[in-house]
């Protein structure tokens, strides 16, 4: 059923390709057209479990991304979109669901190729990111608006939502499907065309599901995907363009503030989801065991580097070395390899910089008198950028693990006496993206919840994201919401309109 979808790709890299699946492109999608770049550059896409390259695409230009700017607005103006119902985009979203199920396996492999993720996740991945769009092609058909109540006689006063118009996507490696669906399901489902921008490491699966969107019958310009390992003028072309109505980005703190300062002169919709500082917090009243598993999960999934990954462990005196001691246990036995191996838990670092940062950041508490007590070292007879899954106690406050979010399979440890000193150190940061804490104590754990400036908590929980919940931050974290029917919000405009002079009698 699916030979039509040949790969599109250099005969250097094809075999090496075609070994993993049959959706990997080496063109990009502008107006329902598979192009190279207007100056034919490419750049390598490599797996960072081996560092072998697995793909080439285009290295696109500004000019190229503003001819995918123009097809989205041609798109979002033409017939077949406008003219849709929300119940024909809704199917369509079904459709583009139903292929990514069908290949979903295919996809998983790409994912992990490409990002070092273990497959198992891969494939949790694929799944976790298609429920936004089976969730925003349900979504679709209750964009409701309102009738209220006018205070003036023979007046309605109508409310509608109407889809912004363009809106521009940047998504980072972390979740190379799920950042991109989330989003663009939310987009479509308003009425919304896209131009995606993926990020640089991991453009494979954001092509491999644009691919899929293309034989679900979504009209071409809908989603367009601009590949660039230059994103800065491209990034600085979505916040100039008067055509971009929105930009949607997921990714760093300083690049989300310098969307956020760009794209204020054509008071743009952003929405933004940066990094975290996430506090898990477990109390003398805790259930130790499954505090220790909400750990694991949270903080060991794609290897920490997920923006809602633990980031700063404060742990009770009552507790600490129950704890710790069987927190470690598990850290130990962490299976650690090439991501394609169905019983490896932990891959490599994403890149160079990511893996220079983790050393540093626990180079840093080293000299600071932290404690490493398992791990703390590169593993370089596994591969270049894989780093050891590590335990630090006694981590200061002036510490970068303490202030930065490390990314990487680093669990630092503070210990604590009581619950004031604990929300004032969880506290104790400018994000507040998601925070976690176990307790038993059901007044404790209401004081805690609220008490705690994030936008998401996890309570005796480590892993807390779904489709159908509001996942977004506050403080430095980013605005807007992403998922659940909130999700939606920053692809409508609210109209207004008043019917006036209306005879009812
Ligand atoms: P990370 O540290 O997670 O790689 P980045 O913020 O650097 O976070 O990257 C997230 C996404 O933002 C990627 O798609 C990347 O290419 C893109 N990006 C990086 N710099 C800019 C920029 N100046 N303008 C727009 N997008 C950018």
């Amino acid at each position: 059923m699916w030979r039509h979808l040949r790969p599109i790709t250099s005969r250097s890299s094809l075999s090496k390709m075609r070994s993993f699946s049959a959706l990997v492109q080496s063109k990009a999608l502008v107006n329902g057209n598979w192009i190279d770049s207007s100056n034919s550059a490419t750049f390598e896409v490599r797996n960072p479990s081996s560092g072998e390259v697995i793909g080439n695409v285009p290295n696109m230009t500004v000019s190229d991304a503003q001819d995918a700017i123009n097809a989205a607005k041609q798109a979002y103006e033409s017939k077949e979109w406008r003219s849709l119902t929300a119940k024909d985009r809704s199917n369509l979203l079904k459709k583009w669901h139903k292929l990514i199920e069908q290949h979903s396996q295919e996809i998983a492999e790409i994912m992990t190729a490409e990002s070092g993720k273990p497959i198992s996740e891969s494939k949790g991945e694929v799944a976790y990111g298609n429920a936004f769009v089976e969730w925003f092609a349900e979504e679709a058909r209750r964009i409701y608006g309102e009738i209220i109540p006018s205070p003036v006689a023979n007046r309605e006063i109508i409310v509608m939502k109407q889809p912004i118009g363009v809106a521009a996507l940047i998504t980072p490696w972390n979740f190379p499907l799920a950042m991109i669906t989330r989003k663009a399901g939310a987009a479509l489902a308003a009425g919304c065309t896209v131009v995606v921008k993926p990020s640089e490491d991991t453009p494979l699966t954001a092509l491999a599901v644009a691919k899929l969107a293309e034989e679900a019958g979504i009209p071409k310009g809908v989603i367009n995907v601009v590949t660039t390992n230059k994103a800065a003028p491209i990034g600085d072309l979505f916040c100039k363009s008067p055509d971009v109505r929105g930009i949607s980005f997921t990714g760093s703190t300083e690049v989300g503030k310098l969307l956020f300062r760009n794209s204020s002169d054509g008071i743009k919709r952003i929405c933004l989801e940066l990094g975290g500082n996430a506090p898990f917090i477990v109390f003398d009243s805790a259930n130790v065991e499954k505090a220790v598993e909400g750990a694991m999960a949270s903080k060991f999934r794609n290897c920490g580097q997920t923006c809602v990954s633990a980031n700063r462990f404060f742990v009770q005196d009552g507790v600490y070395e129950k704890f710790v001691t069987q927190l470690k246990q598990r850290v130990e036995a962490l299976k650690i390899g090439d991501g394609k191996a169905n019983d490896v838990q932990i891959g490599p670092l994403i890149n160079q910089m990511q893996f220079k940062k983790v050393g540093g950041f626990v180079e840093d508490a080293r000299g600071k008198k932290a404690n490493v007590i398992t791990g703390g070292k590169p593993l370089p007879s596994i591969g270049p950028l894989f780093y050891a899954p590590t335990i630090i106690t006694d981590v200061p406050p002036t510490a970068q693990l303490y202030t930065e979010e490390v990314f990487g399979p680093v669990v630092s440890i503070i210990r604590f006496k009581d619950e004031t000193e604990a929300i004032q150190k969880a506290n104790d940061t400018r994000r507040g993206l998601a925070g976690y804490f176990y307790s038993e104590n059901l007044q404790q754990v209401f004081r805690v919840a609220k008490r705690l400036e994030v936008g998401m908590v996890g309570v005796n929980e480590g892993m807390i994201s779904a489709a159908e919940a509001p996942f977004g931050g506050v403080k430095e974290s980013g605005i807007g919401r992403e998922g659940s029917h909130h999700g939606i919000d920053d692809y409508v405009d609210i109209k207004y309109i008043c019917m006036g002079n209306l005879k009812y009698d």
